[in-house]
C-alpha cells in the first residue's frame, strides 16, 4: 500500500508538524475552503498561527462565511490547544464540514483544501503525465506531494478521469 495522500491520524496536541515530517498536504490547511453551512456558498476556515505570543493559548480554527456572514469555532476539548484530522473522505481537517473543492470519482473523492493545493496538484499530476518517464519533480516538495498522492491517483489508466476531475475544481473555484 502506498503512502495515503493525508496521513495525519489522530489528534495533535501540541504545535501540528507542518513541514518537518514530509506531509506536505498538511502545508496546505492554513486556509481551507468549505461549503458553507448556512447558505452552502463558499466559506473560510482559518487555522491559528502555529506558534507566536500567543502560543500557549487556545487556538481554534475559525469558519467566516463572507455570503452569508456565518461564522464558528472550532471547539477543543479541555487542555487541547487544537487539533485537526486530514482525512480523505473531502471534509476539512478542522470542523469536518465539506470541502468546497471535492469532487468524486470512480476511484475515490479528488480534493483540494484551497486554490494553492489545487494549483499544486495540477501542476504534479500534469507534469507526472507529460513526462511518462518522467524527470524528478522540481521541487522537494512535488516530490514529497507526489509520494502522498493516492495510487488512484498516479494510475496512467486513471488520468483522463483525474485530469477532468481537476478541472472540475478549478470550475468551480472559478465560480466563487
Ligand atoms: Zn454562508
Amino acid at each position: 500500500m502506498p503512502a495515503p495522500l493525508a496521513s495525519v491520524r489522530g489528534f495533535v496536541t501540541k504545535r501540528p508538524r507542518m513541514h518537518d515530517d514530509g506531509r506536505a498536504a498538511a502545508a496546505f490547511i492554513g486556509n481551507v475552503l468549505v461549503s458553507c453551512p448556512h447558505c452552502a456558498g463558499a466559506a473560510t476556515v482559518t487555522g491559528t498561527q502555529r506558534s507566536g505570543l500567543l502560543a500557549g493559548a487556545p487556538s481554534p480554527a475559525r469558519l467566516v462565511c463572507r455570503h452569508c456572514g456565518a461564522t464558528r469555532e472550532q471547539r477543543l476539548a479541555p487542555g487541547v490547544r487544537r487539533g485537526y484530522r486530514l482525512s480523505h473522505d473531502g471534509h476539512d481537517p478542522y470542523l469536518g464540514l465539506p470541502l468546497w473543492l471535492a469532487t468524486p470519482t470512480r476511484h475515490g473523492v479528488l480534493f483540494a483544501f484551497n486554490a494553492e493545493h489545487l494549483a499544486a496538484l495540477e501542476a504534479i499530476v500534469g507534469a507526472r503525465l507529460r513526462e511518462r518517464h518522467s524527470l524528478p519533480p522540481t521541487s522537494l516538495r512535488n516530490a514529497t506531494m507526489l509520494s502522498r498522492l493516492p495510487r488512484w491517483m498516479k494510475l496512467a489508466r486513471n488520468r483522463d478521469e483525474v485530469l477532468h476531475g481537476l478541472a472540475r475544481l478549478r470550475h468551480k473555484l472559478h465560480g466563487m
